[in-house]
């Protein structure tokens, strides 16, 4: 059984603006530092932007491991991938759904450490809608993109391409 947890930065509870993560579990790459995703760059990244911008908090969600699937299946679509699918199609092609992950307990511990605005560390607008529909009290997003190289190339286009990631801006609710 896997256990989630959220790592609380500075005056987490009543500073006027605090940056989050939600960030699903990789062992891949947060733990071995595997090139194949941008994972461990986006958490190591994302804490320093928390520290820097002086509080915030990142959830690092437990059963999120490849998009829902778990270790072995990765392991699994890992081969499929390197068979030329991409990363969408290798999930469907092991009979899963593309992305099965819920943000909804993440969402219930968020609502209860803080109310006031969040401004969510993310490229993916899929997951930025899902806390704004859960009701929080969101004030942007920040995108966080880097570490690029021949090894994660293709995974990175297909969460533009196939997964609606945005390579953009800092972009602001107001
Ligand atoms: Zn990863």
């Amino acid at each position: 059984m896997q256990q989630s947890s959220v790592l609380v930065y500075g005056d987490f509870q009543d500073s006027l603006d605090a940056l989050i993560r939600m960030h699903s579990i990789c062992h891949t790459g947060d733990i071995f530092g595997s090139k194949r995703c941008d994972c461990g760059y986006q958490l190591k990244t994302s804490m320093k932007m928390i520290s820097s911008h002086g509080s915030g908090a990142i959830f690092y969600l437990a059963n999120h491991e490849g998009r829902g699937i778990g270790l072995f299946s990765k392991a699994m679509a890992y081969i499929l991938q390197e068979e030329g699918l991409d990363t969408v199609e290798a999930n469907l092609e092991l009979g899963f759904v593309d992305d099965s992950r819920s943000y909804e307990d993440a969402i219930d511990v968020l609502k209860f450490l803080r109310d006031k605005p969040v401004t969510l560390i993310s490229n993916n607008p899929k997951k930025y809608n899902a806390l704004k529909e859960a009701g929080l009290n969101i004030a942007g997003r920040m995108p966080l993109w880097g570490d690029v190289s021949e090894f994660n190339e293709k995974y990175l286009e297909t969460k533009v391409v196939r997964s609606g990631h945005i390579r953009g801006e800092i972009f602001n609710e107001q």
